[in-house]
C-alpha cells in the first residue's frame, strides 16, 4: 500500500464508497478522518474489528451499536429480537468496541469458557465502570444461556493525552490483544499519527472492492464488468477508460463525474441488529452522532 494512494483521497469526493468490509461500507471520508486528528467513525471501528475477527475461529465480533446497548445495560439488549439468539453458542471469545457517553471509544473482550472480561479505556478504567460493565455483560450473557459470575481484568497501559485519539488507542490495543491471544500484561500505544497511517493502509488493503462499481459506486451485479489495475471492479458501461475513480488523476476530466446521491451511509445497517432503533431508545447518541471530543464527563472519569 502506497501512502500516495491514501494521500490522494483528500482530493476525492468524501461520500464516494471505496468498498466494504463485511456489512460495513467505507467511504473516502471514513479513511480521511482516520488519517486526520479526529475521532474515529463507527464504520471504521467496526470494520477493523471485523478484520481482526477473520481467521480466528470461535472469536465473535459484536458491532459497536449492539455492544454499546449491551454494556449500557439497555433493556432491549436482552430482548430476543436483538442479535442472533445463539450468538454465544458458537463463541469461545467475544469482543468489540464500546461507545461510552456517545463520544468515547473503549475495548471489550470476554473469554466465554473462563468467564473472564478484559476492559480497556485509554482514559483509564474506573471501579464503577468496571462494575457496570461486568454487571451488564453478565445480564446479557445470562439472557443467552451463559450463566455464572464474570471476572473483569484490566491491563497496565499509558493514557491518552489528547481528546480525540481514544479510537486509535482502542484499535491498537485490540490488535495487540488479539494477536497475543489475550495474554498481554502491559500495553504501550504506538505514536498516534503512525498508528493512524498503519490502520488506514491496513483497512484500505482489506476492502472488498468487487461489490460496487469503482466509478459510479452502484451495485456491480447483473451488468457487464471489468477490473481496474488496482483490483476495483467496474461496470464496462461506466469505464470510458479502464480506471477506477480513485486511480484516475485529479486532472483527468473523468474525475469530475457526478456521483450518486449517497443514502446517509455513515451508519450502515447491520444484519446482526434485527430491529431498527428508535430515537427514544437508550443509546440514541449513536444516531445523533457524537461530539468531536471525548466528553469532559468521560475525561473526568479518569
Ligand atoms: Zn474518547
Ligand atoms: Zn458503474
Ligand atoms: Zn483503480
Amino acid at each position: 500500500m502506497e501512502d500516495k494512494t491514501l494521500r490522494c483521497l483528500q482530493n476525492k469526493s468524501p461520500r464516494f464508497t471505496l468498498g466494504s468490509v463485511g456489512p460495513y461500507d467505507i467511504q473516502v471520508n471514513s479513511l480521511n478522518i482516520l488519517m486526520r486528528d479526529e475521532q474515529v467513525s463507527d464504520e471504521v471501528m467496526n470494520s477493523i474489528c471485523d478484520i481482526l475477527s477473520k481467521d480466528r475461529p470461535g472469536v465473535v465480533h459484536i458491532n459497536c451499536q449492539a455492544l454499546t446497548k449491551i454494556l449500557d445495560g439497555s433493556k432491549r439488549a436482552k430482548s430476543h429480537y436483538f442479535l442472533k439468539n445463539n450468538i454465544l453458542e458458537r463463541a469461545t471469545e467475544v469482543f468489540g468496541v464500546y461507545l461510552e457517553n456517545g463520544n468515547h471509544w473503549s475495548f471489550f473482550h470476554c473469554n466465554v469458557d473462563r468467564r473472564c472480561i478484559t476492559y480497556f479505556n485509554s482514559l483509564g478504567e474506573t471501579e464503577w465502570q468496571c462494575q457496570a460493565i461486568a454487571q451488564h455483560w453478565s445480564a446479557f450473557a445470562a439472557s443467552r444461556g451463559v450463566k455464572g459470575e464474570w471476572d473483569l481484568k484490566t491491563t497496565k497501559h499509558n493514557l491518552q493525552t489528547d481528546s480525540v485519539s481514544c479510537g486509535i488507542h482502542t484499535l491498537a490495543f485490540a490488535t495487540e490483544f488479539l494477536k497475543a491471544g489475550g495474554f498481554i500484561t502491559s500495553f504501550q500505544c504506538p505514536v498516534i499519527q503512525q498508528e493512524r497511517m498503519r490502520l488506514s493502509s491496513h483497512l484500505f488493503e482489506s476492502l472488498d472492492r468487487t461489490k460496487k462499481c469503482g466509478i459510479c459506486a452502484k451495485n456491480i451485479s447483473g451488468r457487464k464488468k471489468m477490473a481496474c489495475t488496482c483490483g476495483a471492479v467496474l461496470h464496462v458501461l461506466c469505464a470510458a477508460t479502464p480506471m477506477c475513480y480513485i486511480c484516475q488523476e485529479d486532472s483527468n476530466p473523468l474525475a469530475q463525474i457526478s456521483l450518486p446521491a449517497s443514502d446517509t451511509a455513515a451508519h450502515s445497517a447491520d444484519p446482526d441488529v434485527l430491529v431498527e432503533t428508535s430515537a427514544s431508545d437508550e443509546g440514541s447518541a449513536l444516531q445523533q452522532g457524537w461530539q468531536k471530543r471525548c466528553s469532559t464527563q468521560c475525561a473526568a472519569a479518569a
